[in-house]
């Protein structure tokens, strides 16, 4: 029987190893690649801050598993994991719903022979009172799309009814990480194309956006020299910063931090910390961790099960020789995508030398700061790390979009979509307004 390869999650990695995979040994018959997906389209998450903001229109980015799987040799089947069967080898998928609420596909099992978890992960609001009620997070698609509608919502209203909404439009967002910085940048900017396209009473200034982070200083996971100029820069956008506040209760008009701040906001982001998604916990038996990652060696084999992978935000790689496990990123999973194809071609082919491992490669960190700035450092063996600014940093962190654009549609097509895109900005408004 033809080996039978199950990849749950086609986000930043899943979807390029279901690519990579079905292009070779799908196309050659000598295996069953199957992805499985809660959705029937993919974003690359990295642009869903961008999304919120309303300057990228997610359906232009948007690429469907159905037309992806059929083009290169791979299946899809829409439905979300639920659970793991390890001696019968079948994950268990959720009954699939439609809009009306109808069950359009029972709860059902799939056959595995070699099965490969990349589910991602969600925001961690660590359990903070009211945060799960009355905050937005950023992590699928639908969320920014409600976020953007809110606060169009509050720009419509205030056009509407100039005399009752002459004021300002509060936005708080905990977490000073890159989503948090690169949001907040994106929301000024989205305050001037509005007020530039006439939409509400609102004057850029008086859209108040707060970033309170209990760390510190800004960018807590990147080194200094990067966390500061982007804090100088957040400071000149009129952004508020506040360090060393951690939220302990948020309600539908405030967020209260330890020491009794209160910080009004009608809409407030959780951009804080991840976790991956609840059903891993212990699941099956396997080994996870307490923000509910599976553990894997450096083969990204779980630590229980030679036949079930995992990588990307919801694997605990350990990174040898420190204490660390390799961050929950892009370019990790990405490299991780990499790293599986040629082990699981070496499985299919039969081979007895062991398994290749991964090291994560930090090529660097860049942050975006919407048009205003870009900042970052890139890291080479020869150079260490070199700092970039401005236009080139920009570059390079467009460049990891196109790094995973390339992995879906080859060279000609990436090509292609930069072309189209460029081309449309003259036609449509900078940002979207519906
Ligand atoms: C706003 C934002 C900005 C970011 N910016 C950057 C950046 O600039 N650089 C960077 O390196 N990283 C960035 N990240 C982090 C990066 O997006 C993640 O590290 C990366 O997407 C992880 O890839 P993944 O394949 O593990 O998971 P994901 O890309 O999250 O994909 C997970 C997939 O699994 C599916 N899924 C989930 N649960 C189930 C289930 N039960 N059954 C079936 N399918 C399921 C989801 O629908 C999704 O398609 C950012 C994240 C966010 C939220």
């Amino acid at each position: 029987m033809t080996h039978r390869i199950v990849i749950v999650g086609g986000g930043a990695g899943g979807l390029e190893l279901a690519t990579r995979l079905g292009k070779s040994v799908g196309k050659q018959g000598k295996a069953k690649v199957t992805l499985v997906d809660a959705n029937l389209t993919h974003i690359w998450k990295p642009l869903l801050h961008e999304v919120a903001a309303g300057s990228l229109n997610s359906y232009a980015d948007e690429l469907n598993y159905v037309a992806q799987a059929k083009w290169n040799h791979f299946e899809f089947q829409l439905g979300r994991m639920r659970a793991l069967d390890r001696e019968a080898r079948t994950i268990i998928l959720e009954p699939t719903f439609d809009e009306q609420g109808a069950e359009l596909v029972p709860e059902r099992s799939i056959a595995y022979d070699t099965l490969v978890i990349s589910v991602g992960s969600t925001t961690n609001d660590f359990g903070t009172q009211g945060a799960a009620e009355h905050c937005l997070f950023l992590d699928t698609r639908k969320q920014a799309e409600r976020f953007h509608q809110q606060l169009l919502n509050a720009y419509l209203r205030a056009h509407a009814e100039p005399e009752a909404h002459e004021g300002e439009i509060n936005v708080a967002i905990v977490g000073a990480g890159a989503t948090g910085v690169e949001l907040a940048a994106e929301l000024h900017n989205a305050a001037h194309e509005l007020a530039a396209y006439g939409l509400g009473r609102i004057k850029p200034e008086n859209l108040r956006i707060t970033v309170i982070e209990a760390g510190p200083r800004v960018l807590p996971a990147l080194p200094e020299r990067i966390g500061t100029p982007v804090h100088r820069t957040l400071e000149k956008l009129g952004v508020t910063v506040m360090l060393g506040a951690a939220v302990s209760e948020v309600t539908a008009d405030y967020l209260k931090t330890q020491d009794g701040t209160v910080i009004p906001a009608v809409m407030k982001v959780w951009a804080a910390g991840i976790r991956a998604p609840g059903f891993l916990q212990d699941i099956a038996g396997l080994e996870t961790n307490r923000i509910n990652q599976l553990v894997v060696r450096p083969t990204l084999q779980t630590t229980r099960d030679d036949d079930i992978f995992a990588f990307g935000d919801c694997a605990a790689c350990p990174q040898p020789g420190t204490d660390r496990n390799v961050p929950p990123r892009a370019q990790a999973a990405h490299q991780q995508a990499s790293l599986l194809v040629k082990t699981l071609k070496a499985r299919l082919a039969g081979s007895t030398t062991a398994l290749p491992e991964y090291r994560y490669k930090d090529y660097g960190s860049l942050v975006s700061l919407s048009r205003f700035s870009a900042v970052g450092n890139l890291m080479g063996n020869l150079t260490g790390s070199v700092m970039l600014e401005g236009w080139l940093a920009r570059m390079f962190y467009v460049s990891l979009y196109r790094m995973h654009q390339m992995a879906l549609y080859g060279p000609f097509r990436t090509l292609m979509g930069m072309l189209g895109s460029r081309l449309g900005r003259g036609t449509e408004p900078r940002l979207k307004l519906h």
